[in-house]
């Protein structure tokens, strides 16, 4: 494969950075691409592009956003291939995963904003004042203005246009800093934007890190009107306190610790594939991922060896390899990371069920962050993978004997998210 360089997009041209770093290929090592790190000059030529831009898309009619928007799903599909190949080198995913997930929803986003947009209602209500007489009031949906987009690199087109989809369509404009692991289809996107004729500036991209970097440049811009960002908590922590800086408003999808409640009188192949499913898709690197699993007494044993077969049957590869069932980590690092949470789990004398280490691999591979999907039981609530987010193909299972405890163990985390229930008797 060849060595791309991936610059960013500033009102609507490609410009190099200060400075480049390297990709790799999370799968064998390899340099994927030289990406431009954006200076802080660039990024406030990139929100001062953004600012240029808002007014004429703001007063667009809807129709002619709209029309640019299911243009822009269009320009995703005809390019599906170039996307496809960008986010695999990224990421290294499975192939079957990124063309039924990434890419199709990375493109649906924009119609589905496009469609959103055109139905969402002026309110008007009819209040009675103090004094008897009647007010009517209404609210107006307007612009915001200038969007800061922070992204992660886990579903990094799809998280990505679930964000510039409905800021574009509700007339605002943005700047993306994508995950400096996942920088590729937020370039493309860029060529695909100015394919369309989406006019210069509605859509910038800022290529680098986070603090001291183009992410903090950013989110600390005063010129930016509010900030969308999907990440880790702790991020989540420094951005607001960014924000706090002229009072700008925040939207948040961050970390989660999700539990999985299994009950005895659950379809019980529907429940592991389920289960199997949550904790181990995309390397277990889904914010809604399930990584504290409960199972009712009577079924545990039982539930327990048919995960244990699953995550076995969960073979690691590359992303074309039909045999592949997940892809490798993002990188070294966040390898580093999962596996001294294996480490600990072995520490706190968990009973590990299966896993717990790095598969071998063929000789090409071996540079690749690869993981073994694992499998533990034994350990307490306290213990630090039953508590903290790993982000890997992981989970801790216990038993539980009653409904309420059930829910209190399922609550009892400092995240937020989701939790799924796996029962015969909703
Ligand atoms: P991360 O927080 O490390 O990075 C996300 C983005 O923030 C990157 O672009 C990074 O460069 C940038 N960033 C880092 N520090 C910054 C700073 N100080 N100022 C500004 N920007 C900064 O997250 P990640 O490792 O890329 O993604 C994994 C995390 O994302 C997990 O915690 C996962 O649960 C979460 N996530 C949540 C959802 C959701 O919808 N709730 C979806 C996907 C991922």
């Amino acid at each position: 494969m060849s060595v791309k360089t991936l610059r960013n997009f500033i009102g609507g041209r490609f410009e190099d950075g200060i400075r480049t770093f390297d990709k790799l290929n999370p799968a064998n090592g390899e340099l994927v691409a030289r990406v431009h790190e954006a200076s802080r000059d660039q990024v406030n030529a990139a929100v001062a592009a953004a600012r240029q831009a808002l007014p004429a898309w703001a007063a667009l009619p809807v129709n002619q956003r709209t029309d640019y928007l299911v243009a822009l799903a269009d320009g995703i599909e005809r390019r599906f291939d170039d996307f496809l190949a960008a986010e695999i080198g990224d990421t290294g995913k499975p192939v079957g995963w990124a063309n039924q997930i990434d890419i199709p929803r990375g493109a649906a986003n924009f119609k589905i904003f496009a469609d959103v947009i055109k139905n969402v209602p002026t309110e008007a209500f009819e209040m009675a004042t103090p004094d008897g007489a009647a007010a009517l009031n209404y609210a107006v949906r307007k612009p915001r203005g200038v969007i800061a987009v922070v992204c992660p690199w886990n579903l990094p087109l799809l998280l990505m246009t679930w964000k510039v989809g409905p800021a574009l369509a509700c007339g605002n404009t943005v700047v993306v800093k994508p995950s400096e692991e996942t920088p590729a289809t937020a370039t493309l996107l860029g060529e695909v934007m100015n394919a369309v004729g989406v006019p210069k500036g509605v859509y910038n991209v800022v290529h680098g890190l986070g603090p001291d970097s183009a992410g903090e440049f950013l989110t600390t811009h005063r010129g930016v009107d509010a900030i969308t960002f999907t990440g880790e908590t702790r991020t989540g922590e420094a951005i607001m306190a960014a924000a706090s800086k002229g009072v700008r408003p925040v939207s948040f999808e961050l970390g989660g610790k999700n539990a999985g409640i299994v009950f005895a009188d659950a379809d019980f192949d529907a429940a592991v594939d389920g289960i199997a499913r949550a904790a181990f898709v995309n390397c277990g690197q889904v914010c809604l991922g399930t990584e504290r699993v409960y199972v009712e007494r009577p079924i545990f044993d039982r539930f327990v060896a048919a995960l244990k077969q699953k995550a076995e049957a969960t073979k690691p590869g590359l992303p074309d390899d039909r045999a592949t069932g997940i892809g490798p980590l993002i990188s070294k690092e966040h390898q580093q990371k999962v596996l001294s949470y294996y480490a600990k789990a072995k520490a706190d004398g968990a009973t590990i069920v299966t896993g717990g280490g790095v598969p071998k691999m063929p000789a090409a591979l071996q540079e690749g962050s690869w993981i073994e999907p694992t499998i533990w039981t034994g350990l307490p609530e306290t213990a630090a993978v039953v508590r903290e987010e790993i982000f890997g193909p992981c989970c801790h299972i216990a038993p539980f004997d009653s409904e309420d405890e059930a829910v209190a163990l399922a609550n009892d985390t400092p995240y937020g998210l989701c939790t799924t229930v796996w029962t015969g008797n909703l």
